[in-house]
């Protein structure tokens, strides 16, 4: 892997742009699981949920390390972040987009944070040996603003999860009606379907959670290839690697926690549910005894498209 050797990582800098991944999906797709599986190779970076550290007025911190966190703290400080919010929101503000781009150009010269792809800037100048920093905000508009950088090579892996699964995790954590989990789902994934087959086809992937749990090496081994990287075993054992990342909650980082030798209950994540299974890729479906029959076929015409398109039984 030559991961010892940073001459070579210099020499491949110069030829070609890092990569920023872009990771494209719905809530409970198991984004935490792929972003840690892939955060856990050498040559890539996990930023975690960017954009969700961005949303709350709370100090921006490493979820594992909280402070003195040696990629978050010392690259980027906390001010930084909030400018890039603003940014977000700057882009996203209203109509009159001439005036913001000219004023955001006059702006951008006084505060090169203000401009799209400044965290990724200031990672990869801190941590010159990564390949490959992975973005697992999962909202289109930030994606979008983010990839008008054009000093990185933008790349997009959309994670697809089966529908009933969705819908029976909507259900089981969120206090909503089963019309709304139905349609909030087949929504988002048609805005996310729109986005990913609009991108160009060398930039961008399509990966199934179950294909990830069930076979994490072909499926990693396929994500490697197409961020430029060789696969590394040692993924598979993502929870005893040392991730840094922003926002995001669940329970595989609790795991990681654990593996850490670190008190879950320090953290401060909602929602806590015991995680069943074995090893680091379990097949969660736990939707096929929640969901009743009178709910599927509720459901049917929804899922039957679903199924036909990513090939789900
Ligand atoms: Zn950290």
């Amino acid at each position: 892997m030559g991961y010892e050797d940073p001459v070579i990582y210099q020499k491949i800098d110069r030829v070609s742009k890092p990569i920023v991944a872009h990771l494209i999906a719905s809530g409970y797709s198991g984004s935490t699981l792929l972003t840690h599986f892939l955060g856990a190779h050498s040559d890539i970076l996990n930023l975690g949920e960017v954009l969700e550290a961005h949303k709350t007025n709370r100090d921006c911190r490493c979820v594992y390390c909280n402070e003195s966190c040696e990629i978050w703290d010392l690259t980027i400080g906390r001010k930084g972040f909030l400018r890039n919010v603003n940014a977000f929101f700057f882009a996203n503000f209203g109509r009159l987009r001439r005036l913001k781009r000219l004023a955001l150009g006059i702006l951008g010269q006084i505060f090169p944070d203000l401009l799209p792809g400044a965290i990724y800037h200031k990672i990869f100048r801190s941590q010159p040996h990564l390949k490959v920093v992975l973005d697992g905000s999962k909202t289109l508009k930030w994606s979008n603003w983010q990839s008008r950088n054009a000093k990185f090579d933008h790349r997009y892996i959309f994670l697809v999860r089966d529908f009933r699964a969705l819908v029976a995790s909507r259900q089981r954590k969120l206090n909503e009606s089963f019309a709304e989990s139905v349609s909030i789902i087949q929504r988002r994934y048609r805005n996310n379907e729109a986005y990913f087959e609009a991108l160009p086809k060398e930039k961008r992937m399509m990966v199934k959670y179950e294909d990830l749990v069930l076979n994490p090496e072909r499926t990693g081994t396929d994500l490697c290839r197409f961020l430029g990287l060789e696969y590394e075993t040692e993924m598979e054992d993502y929870p005893g690697s040392r991730q840094h990342i922003l926002g995001g909650s669940m329970t595989i980082m609790m795991r990681i926690n654990d593996n850490q030798g670190k008190d879950s209950n320090d953290l401060k994540f909602s929602g806590k549910e015991s995680y069943k299974g074995s090893g680091n890729f379990f097949l969660d479906e736990r939707w096929r005894s929640e969901l009743s029959e009178a709910r599927l076929s509720e459901m049917k015409t929804n899922t039957e498209a679903f199924s036909r398109k990513y090939g789900y039984q």
